[in-house]
């Protein structure tokens, strides 16, 4: 079948790949409808996160199920399912307790599995013809036959409930004021969380006018663009004292426009706490932090510069100095995304708008280079096999 497959930093490829099988009674094997391109993906597509040459990406999939192994129950051939992007077994502590990105047995030594992702197991991506899903009675969603929502369904494998987790982790509450960094399409599923919950203020930052425009347009956001000034004084000048909640999704490639000039500057080995001090800047005190922008920790083995990439320097003491609470991590998709497939089924929540291109398989490459330059009018990309 065919698969992308990550070739080296910039590039990837379109190349016949083994066909994934049934390798435990408790999986089984889906043909895939749609399957999402993520920033996470860019972290190892740039190099930032080093990766084998060889692994098929993608961890934000949906399909219908082709194969179902012997300890299955819950499913059937012909389901329409998407799966979480995190694997997890469903029956360890932290599964039960709802962390379903920090399940302990799927990837021994690590918190949490995920599909077409280093470090995070041995799990394939699905940016393929198919793919197995493990422990599947737990890892698939069941969804309405046909085609209906497609676009917004495939958005719950990741971005719909990862936005809605950052503003979880922040405690956002209706009346509250919000700032998301980051128009990406977690910040702007961060943002439309926040409308849906009531925000009474939501202010989106980035520079990239089309995503900024999608945050006004769906959101009804007040966009700020960082490259016009200081994001943190631009927010004071319209609401003053501080807001009460924020968001960072933006992660470890946080540009800082300052260092941009100089042509040694690489986002990617330089201290990326710049979104995370603007955050602490922008809250009030007491106000209360989400961070599921993705950030790694140092790692002793790697090159000096590299290893500098988990040694952020945060502005701890102001964070104290304002006594604000921090929330972090991997979205736990399965806690939230039965809500969220209801919301869209009943036409409460329809997140499709952030979907800008639907293309073959074929053209990921192209893709994956237009999605990294972040081009204007390039926001969430779906790639169908
Ligand atoms: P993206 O790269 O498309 O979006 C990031 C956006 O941040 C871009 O639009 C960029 O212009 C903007 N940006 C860069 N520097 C900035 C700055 N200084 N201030 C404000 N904005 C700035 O990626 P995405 O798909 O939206 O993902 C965002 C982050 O969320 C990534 O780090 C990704 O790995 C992470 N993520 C985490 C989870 C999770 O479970 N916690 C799940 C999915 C994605
Ligand atoms: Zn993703």
């Amino acid at each position: 079948m065919n698969a992308v497959v990550y070739k080296g930093p910039h590039e990837v490829a379109v190349e016949e790949v083994a066909e994934p099988e049934i390798e435990h009674p408790n999986d089984v094997v889906i043909d895939i409808t749609t399957t999402c391109i993520c920033g996470s993906d860019l972290h190892m597509y740039e190099g930032r996160t080093a990766a084998e040459p060889g692994i098929v990406f993608g961890h934000e999939n949906m399909g219908i199920v082709e194969e179902v192994g012997d300890a299955v129950s819950d499913l059937e051939v012909g389901d329409r399912v998407v799966a979480p992007f995190n694997v997890a077994c469903g029956f360890c502590e932290n599964c039960e307790d709802g962390y379903t990105g920090f399940c302990t047995n799927v990837n021994p030594g690590f918190a949490g599995g995920a599909y077409g992702y280093v470090a995070m197991g041995p799990y394939k991506g699905g940016q393929a013809e198919k793919l197995r899903i493990p422990y599947a009675d737990f890892n698939a969603l069941k969804l309405p036959e046909g085609d209906v929502h497609e676009d917004s369904f495939a958005l719950l494998a990741d971005i719909f409930p990862t936005g809605w987790h950052g503003t979880e982790l922040a405690n956002l509450e209706a009346g509250d004021s919000v700032a998301i960094y980051g128009a990406g399409p977690v910040g702007l599923m961060a943002a439309y969380s926040a409308k849906i919950k009531g925000a009474a203020e939501i202010y989106v930052v980035d520079r990239v006018p089309s995503r900024l425009e999608l945050a006004e347009e769906h959101c009804d956001a007040t966009p700020v663009n960082f490259e016009e000034g200081d994001p943190v004084e631009q927010i004071k000048d319209l609401h003053g004292g501080g807001v009460d909640k924020g968001v960072d999704a933006v992660g470890y490639q946080a540009v800082d426009p300052e260092k941009e000039a100089d042509s040694a500057y690489d986002p990617a080995r330089e201290n990326p706490a710049v979104v995370i001090n603007n955050l602490i800047r922008t809250v009030k005190p007491t106000g209360e932090l989400g961070i599921p922008g993705l950030y790694v920790p140092e790692d002793p083995g790697a090159p000096d510069d590299m290893a500098a990439q988990g040694r952020l320097g945060i502005d701890f003491g102001l964070l104290f100095e304002k006594g604000q609470a921090l929330g972090t991590g991997q979205c736990n998709v399965k806690s939230y995304n039965r809500e969220l497939r209801d919301m869209i089924i009943s036409g409460r929540a329809d997140p499709s708008w952030v979907v800008s291109h639907r293309v073959d398989l074929e053209e990921a490459p192209e893709m994956y280079e237009a999605f990294d330059n972040r081009e204007e009018g390039v926001t969430k990309v779906l790639l169908e096999p």
